[in-house]
């Protein structure tokens, strides 16, 4: 029973061990999620500044026909002034061409300080498009390591599970469905007892059964856990 014992021991290894290497690949990609969602972010931010900005430049537009129409009213106001007939009418004409030169400085005041807002968040559009494209620098450099070390795990996974196969077909049928059964539950099939305490669930074994597994001559299972049991000590021993 120990040679089958031992086959059960290096199929537990070659199943943690894939396992273990399986779980390490899938969870690599996922450590990019927290900086391509930063990168969708700031992507939406920077789409909004463009968004905004259009419509600050269609009216930057509008202001200035604006002031262009009033330019013109401006020197219609002026040829009112020069032609006034009568105090009256030149008095009411000045009051007017100063009405528009008011109007038309305070459009320009609104312009100026459209054109200041304009340039300002152009410079944090400016600003934001060079975090992304160092975020897009850095994700594409971390995919590439990424892929570099998946490429390494990938055959080293496929190796380890290679010799599988052999191991399971020297197992006796009865305790592969065994060994299956409890995997299907459990991360691993087999536990030591040491000092009389299955390692899988920590329970003391009743001392008849620590007597039986000593003998080597069948494979006991845990009261508790389920598991397939072993001595460690025993199986030292008898390797020595
Ligand atoms: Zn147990």
């Amino acid at each position: 029973m120990k040679a089958q014992l031992l086959l059960l021991l290096e199929l537990q290894n070659i199943d943690s061990s894939v396992q273990e290497l399986r779980a390490k690949i899938n969870s690599l990609p996922e450590k990019l999620t927290p900086a391509k969602n930063d990168l969708a972010k700031l992507e939406a931010i920077l789409q909004e500044e463009k968004d905004r900005l259009a419509e600050t430049e269609s009216w930057r537009k509008e202001l200035e026909s604006i002031i262009q129409t009033e330019e013109e009213a401006i020197k219609k106001a002026k040829a009112k002034v020069q032609s006034a007939k009568s105090s009256k009418d030149y008095s009411a004409a000045n009051r007017e061409l100063e009405n528009k030169r008011k109007s038309k400085s305070e459009r320009e005041d609104d312009l100026l300080k459209m054109m200041e807002a304009i340039e300002k968040s152009r410079a944090e559009m400016e600003s934001h498009d060079k975090d992304i494209k160092a975020l897009r620098e850095h994700l594409t450099a971390e995919e590439e390591s990424i892929r570099a070390e998946i490429a390494v795990l990938e055959p080293k996974a496929e190796k380890r599970a290679a010799g599988r196969d052999e191991v399971l077909n020297q197992i006796q049928p009865g305790l592969l469905k065994r060994y299956n059964h409890i995997m299907k539950k459990r991360a691993y099939a087999l536990a030591p007892v040491v000092d009389g305490v299955c390692r899988g669930c920590h329970m003391q074994v009743p001392p008849q059964l620590n007597n039986i597994l000593a003998r080597l001559d069948s494979i006991e299972t845990c009261p508790r856990c389920y598991r397939m049991l072993y001595r460690q000590d025993i199986l030292e021993d008898a390797g020595e």
